[in-house]
C-alpha cells in the first residue's frame, strides 16, 4: 500500500513537471526520482502504468513500455519552441505534428470531445507557421497543404459528438500531414500506417508516433486493424 501511494505521488509530480514550468532544481529532483521508480506502461493502454513485469488491469498484457517524463501526450505545442533560440521551419512542423498526433490519439480512444479540442489546437499550430523564410515555390506548396488541412482541423474542432464526421475529415487531414512531412521532413521517427477497410474499403492512411497499430478510424471497434506502410 505504501509503495502504491508513493507511485501515485510520483505519477502526480511527474505530470506536474510536464505541464508546468517548475524551477530548474525542482525539475532535476523530480526527474531523478522518476528514473529510479522506472514506470512502465501497457503497450495498448498507455494510461495504465506500473512496475516492469506487472500486468495491465484492462487487457492483462505485460507492462513493457518505459514511461518517459516527456510523453508525447503531455508535450504542449508551445513547449517545443521555448528551448530553441531560432525557430526554424522544422520547429513549426514539429508543432503541427505534435498537435496532429494528440488529435489522432483522441480518435484512437473514441474521444470525440477531446478530438474536437485537439482539432482546434492543430488549427492554431497551422496559423503559427511562419512562411517568411520560404521561397515562392515552397510557399505555394505549403499553403496548398495548409489551407486544406486547416479546413479539416476546423471541422473536427466544430463537430464534438460526431466522431464519424470527425474521422472523415481526419482521413484527408492525414494525407495533408503526410505531404507536409514529405516537404519538410520530421525530427522524430514517425510511421505511416494504412487501414484497408476505411471509406468503404478504399482505405486510408494515418501517421503515428508508435510502431504498433492503433486505428484512429475505428478506435475500440477495430483497434488493431491496419498495417505499417513505411517509416518516415
Ligand atoms: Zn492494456
Ligand atoms: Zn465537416
Amino acid at each position: 500500500m505504501k509503495a502504491l501511494i508513493l507511485t501515485a505521488i510520483l505519477a502526480v509530480s511527474l505530470l506536474v513537471s510536464c505541464n508546468t514550468k517548475t524551477k530548474e532544481t525542482e525539475n532535476n529532483t523530480t526527474e531523478a526520482s522518476a528514473n529510479s521508480s522506472e514506470l512502465f506502461a501497457c503497450p495498448m493502454h498507455p494510461e495504465v502504468t506500473g512496475k516492469k513485469g506487472e500486468k495491465c488491469s484492462k487487457c492483462g498484457m505485460e507492462l513493457t513500455e518505459p514511461v518517459t517524463s516527456k510523453k508525447m501526450e503531455d508535450v504542449k505545442s508551445t513547449e517545443t519552441k521555448t528551448d530553441v533560440t531560432t525557430v526554424t521551419q522544422a520547429d513549426y512542423t514539429t508543432d503541427i505534428i505534435i498537435s496532429y498526433i494528440n488529435l489522432k490519439n483522441r480518435l484512437v480512444n473514441d474521444d470525440s470531445k477531446g478530438a474536437a479540442d485537439k482539432g482546434k489546437v492543430l488549427l492554431a499550430s497551422f496559423e503559427r507557421f511562419d512562411t517568411k523564410t520560404l521561397d515562392a515555390k515552397q510557399k505555394k506548396e505549403y499553403l496548398d497543404i495548409a489551407d486544406d488541412a486547416k479546413e479539416h482541423a476546423e471541422h473536427i474542432g466544430d463537430n464534438a459528438g460526431k466522431i464519424d464526421h470527425q474521422r472523415e475529415h481526419f482521413a484527408t487531414l492525414s494525407k495533408d500531414i503526410n505531404d507536409l512531412i514529405k516537404m519538410f521532413g520530421t525530427k522524430q521517427k514517425l510511421y505511416q500506417d494504412h487501414c484497408p477497410m476505411y471509406n468503404d474499403g478504399k482505405g486510408a492512411i494515418w501517421i503515428s508516433e508508435t510502431k504498433e497499430i492503433k486505428n484512429p478510424f475505428y478506435g475500440s471497434q477495430m483497434l488493431t486493424c491496419g498495417s505499417l506502410k513505411k517509416t518516415l
